[in-house]
C-alpha cells in the first residue's frame, strides 16, 4: 500500500482493521455461493478494498465527504456518507 494523498485521514491503524474485516468478509460471502445478495454485497466489498489500496476509501462517492469513523467502523465498505446514503 503506497497509500497517496487523498485519503481523509482516517490512519493506517483504522484502515489495516478495515482491510482485515472486509478481507474475511470477502472469504465469507465466496463461501457462500451465488446468492444474488452475496454477490451483490461480494462486490461492495470487492470496491472497498480497492479504494482503501486507492487512498480514497473513506470518502464520499456522492459529495466527496468524509463518511465519518464510526459509520466506518460499523460498515467498512460503505461508500456515501449518512446524508447522501439515505
Ligand atoms: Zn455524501
Amino acid at each position: 500500500m503506497s497509500g497517496g494523498n487523498h485519503h481523509v485521514g482516517y490512519g493506517t491503524g483504522m484502515m489495516g482493521d478495515a482491510r482485515r474485516a472486509l478481507v474475511s468478509r470477502r472469504e465469507a460471502l465466496r463461501a457462500q455461493g451465488a446468492s444474488e445478495a452475496a454477490q451483490l454485497e461480494l462486490r461492495d466489498v470487492e470496491e472497498a478494498l480497492l479504494r482503501i489500496d486507492a487512498g480514497t476509501w473513506g470518502r464520499c462517492l456522492k459529495c466527496g465527504g468524509a463518511i465519518g469513523r464510526d459509520r466506518l467502523r460499523a460498515v467498512p465498505d460503505a461508500h456515501f456518507c449518512l446524508p447522501c446514503g439515505r
